[in-house]
């Protein structure tokens, strides 16, 4: 059973409360492999749905511009010391309203227009916030970038050289389609051969960090920013820390009054609720369960004739390069869609296609994990995802499918209390 009900909803508004009805669907229905999704529990959920979402409380706890928010104050407060407590970080700032607002508030904090910064290329599994020219960050600032190797890993020598020629203010690292760990320590010693700031950030893989599965940004980075509803599993939203004291009073200058009003209160609730259960030491179950989960998937692609970018993972995700097949990132997409795989398509290193149509998909493991799936499922799942990607045109077979992956996807409940 999924603890869901919207009964209110359901007589206030028939129209929305039916969409949302297909959605749950669809989720259900549907294997979610989207590298940068998860499934929030239902008591994040209820935080979320709270009367929070009527109080205006610019400022920060016992700071505030409006009056009542006594208990603003303390959800804020414990949502930032359970923050500090996961990642082992003297000050966070739990208000960004998303990845993207964070990142646009660190620059905003440190930088002057047009200063130098060196990030990971969109097309080399970055983010658009990392310097990318359609983003704010590569308008308003001067924007490099390092890659990865033909081999799909960053070569950190590289790096070196290309910031000691650039010579930036800020270098980022941190991915969103990258397979392996990264090494932050390395990164450090980098930015303080030029006496750049570090910056991590860890959207895609807080999850693990807060599990000690994946090496720390902390003490190495100046300054670290994550989404919170990724492998953090948590409700949509953003999140800044450090263990600079100046580094955190211009940051959360600059979150407010510099770019945002109000905090989303009831998001912040939620943030609290979900750092509670990443407190919860079922919490390193989890993350062990996402790397094992992601491990199997690589070798059963590999074993049957796929090429995984960098031939493996460290974390949550894969990347499967088609560079050597006859059909597109996209084609396998949509094939895999038609067949209840949700997944994207990506770029991959050496990439031959545009943007919009790639080489590659991205296939990650923290949702289906979440719903309570192992080792066991992600090999029939994977073997699935094979026989789509061997048959990519057959359109029966993709039904067919569809029908196997629905009746797998109907034993492991979403949004039911047990499984979180
Ligand atoms: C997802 C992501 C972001 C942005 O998060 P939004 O909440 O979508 O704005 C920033 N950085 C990285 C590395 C990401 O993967």
């Amino acid at each position: 059973m999924n603890y869901i009900t919207n009964a209110n909803l359901k007589e206030a508004d028939n129209e929305v409360f039916a969409i949302i009805e297909d959605e749950l669907k669809r989720q259900t229905n549907h294997l979610e492999m989207i590298a940068s999704e998860n499934f929030t529990s239902p008591a994040v959920m209820e935080a979320m749905g709270s009367v929070f979402t009527n109080k205006y409380a610019e400022g920060y706890p016992y700071k505030r511009y409006y009056g009542g928010c006594e208990q603003a104050d303390k959800v804020e407060q414990l949502a930032i010391d359970r923050a500090c407590q996961i990642f082992g970080c003297k000050f966070a700032n739990v208000q960004p309203h998303s990845g993207s607002q964070a990142n646009g508030a660190v620059y905003a904090a440190l930088l002057k227009a047009g200063d130098k910064i060196l990030g990971m290329d969109l097309s080399h599994g970055g983010h658009l916030t990392h310097g990318s020219k359609p983003s704010f960050s590569g308008q308003n600032y001067s924007a490099f970038y390092y890659g990865v190797e033909l081999d799909g890993r960053i070569n950190y020598d590289k790096v070196e050289e290309i910031a000691k020629l650039v010579q930036p203010k800020i270098i980022v690292c941190g991915a969103s389609a990258y397979a392996r760990e990264i090494d932050f320590k390395r990164f450090r010693e980098i930015a303080d051969s030029v006496g750049a700031i570090l910056f991590a950030d860890i959207a895609h893989i807080a999850g693990l960090v807060a599990a000690g599965e994946h090496q720390s940004p902390f003490p190495h980075a100046h300054i670290v920013t994550t989404t919170t509803h990724k492998t953090l599993r948590g409700p949509r939203g953003g999140m800044i820390m450090t263990n600079d004291e100046d580094i955190a009073k211009k940051i959360n200058s600059a979150i407010f009054p510099g770019l945002q009003g109000g905090p989303l209160v009831h998001v912040i609730a939620a943030k609290a609720v979900a750092f509670k259960e990443i407190l919860d030491p079922k919490w390193k179950d989890y993350a062990k369960q996402v790397k094992a989960n992601a491990r199997v998937l690589g070798e059963v692609l590999i074993k049957r004739g796929y090429d995984i970018v960098s031939g493996g993972t460290d974390n949550h995700l894969v990347l499967v390069s088609f560079l050597n097949k006859p059909f597109s990132g996209k084609d396998a997409d949509a094939a895999l869609g038609d067949a209840g795989i949700t997944v994207n398509k990506n770029t991959v290193p050496g990439e031959t296609r545009s943007p919009f149509i790639t080489s590659g998909i991205r296939v990650g493991s923290p949702a289906l994990t979440a719903r309570g799936m192992k080792e066991k499922e992600f090999e029939i799942i994977a073997n699935k995802i094979c026989d789509v990607l061997d048959n990519i045109e057959d359109k029966e077979l993709h039904k067919k499918i569809n029908k196997e992956m629905e009746e797998l996807a109907s034993n492991f409940v979403i949004y039911s209390k047990s499984t979180y």
